[in-house]
């Protein structure tokens, strides 16, 4: 199959224009839209959509339409933080004028990033049945699918990705500035949508990559759009509900050693992270309670990625420090 390549100009308030390129394959239904880098850190959903078409290249025929963003923020990319404007240092938050993942369906007259998602979400996002929106958390956590709870299109989707963890949310989560969520204004208007986060920002993480465009094909194997049978996950966690047990260190002043990373297996017993007393020198290694898979080790607070004093692999003295998750497995 062959893509198509277009550019949606939007108009900024200083008129300005900034160009959108994307990529169109295909007619009728359903419609797929597949965007990237609402964030300007989140980098590996760009590649992710490459490694994407050229493997629809090789497809014969498509039943459906899709329509990819590789890059929905550029003034953010361009940036290089989450959002346009962000300060360094700022924390990642919901407030922010430019927080793009907040301020869907958008505005014609309002700020740069508002009028990003205007056009976007009026000439490529409203006509689509399916949205899934790419986006990358920190390399501290493992890739996961998320999806709307009360939607089971998109809580098939998100089984349909393969990956090991789900997280859901149920919809008295989307209040305040959380109604402006893509996933969410497409919900509400009767679309079918999933957020994917790979595992790390600010680089691309090629086998991430590889592992969520496959995900994806999966998922247009679901819905019928490319030929072939979808495959079934063969375990899968879901976020704060399925079995897990958090690993805390002791009291003291410690560097953390990773012995493993998110998505590893562990046995019970095993080892996932030494601690080094930093005056001492002396270790301690902290096991894994259970057989499991690992969700998040290292540097487990959420957004650190912003805050790059807690991103440090140290543990101070009187905090009580969450080293690692695991979820326990039954395979
Ligand atoms: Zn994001």
């Amino acid at each position: 199959m062959r893509f198509e390549m277009r550019k949606l100009l939007v108009e900024m308030p200083d008129e300005t224009i900034v160009k959108v390129p994307y990529f169109t394959c295909g007619s009728r239904e359903p419609v797929l839209y597949i965007q990237a880098a609402q964030h300007g850190v989140e980098l590996t959903g760009i590649y992710t959509i490459k490694l994407l078409m050229e493997e629809l290249r090789r497809e014969e025929k498509l039943d459906g339409r899709l329509i990819l963003v590789p890059v929905a923020n550029p003034l953010a990319v361009r940036w290089r933080r989450h959002f346009y404007k962000m300060e360094l240092g700022e924390p990642y938050s919901s407030e922010h004028p430019h927080q793009m993942n907040r301020l869907w369906p958008g505005k014609p007259d309002g700020n740069e990033t508002e009028r990003l998602a205007y056009t976007i979400y009026e000439n490529l996002v409203s006509g689509a049945e399916y949205v899934i929106d790419l986006h990358c958390w920190e390399m501290w956590r493992c890739s996961a699918a998320l999806g709307l709870e009360w939607d089971k299109a998109s809580t098939e989707m998100c089984r349909y990705s393969l990956l090991e963890f789900v997280s859901l949310s149920p919809k008295n989560r989307f209040t305040g500035r959380f109604k402006g969520v893509i996933t969410y204004v497409v919900t509400e208007a009767g679309g079918h949508a999933m957020t994917i986060e790979h595992s790390g920002q600010r680089w691309v993480f090629k086998e991430e990559a590889s592992r969520i465009c496959n995900g994806i094909l999966n998922v247009m194997r679901y819905l019928g759009m490319i030929k072939g049978e979808p495959i079934m996950p063969q375990e899968q966690f879901i976020v704060g509900r399925s079995p897990h047990k958090d690993l805390y260190a002791p009291k003291g002043e410690w560097l953390i050693i990773l012995n493993k990373g998110p998505g590893d297996r562990v046995d019970k017993g095993e080892e996932v992270v030494k601690l080094v007393d930093l005056n001492t020198l002396s270790e301690e290694v902290m096991v894994s309670p259970i057989r499991g898979v690992i969700y998040e080790v290292g540097a487990t607070r959420p957004n650190v990625d912003t805050r790059p004093s807690e991103e440090v692999l140290v543990i101070l003295k009187g905090e009580r420090y969450r080293v690692a998750t695991i979820y326990e497995s039954k395979s």
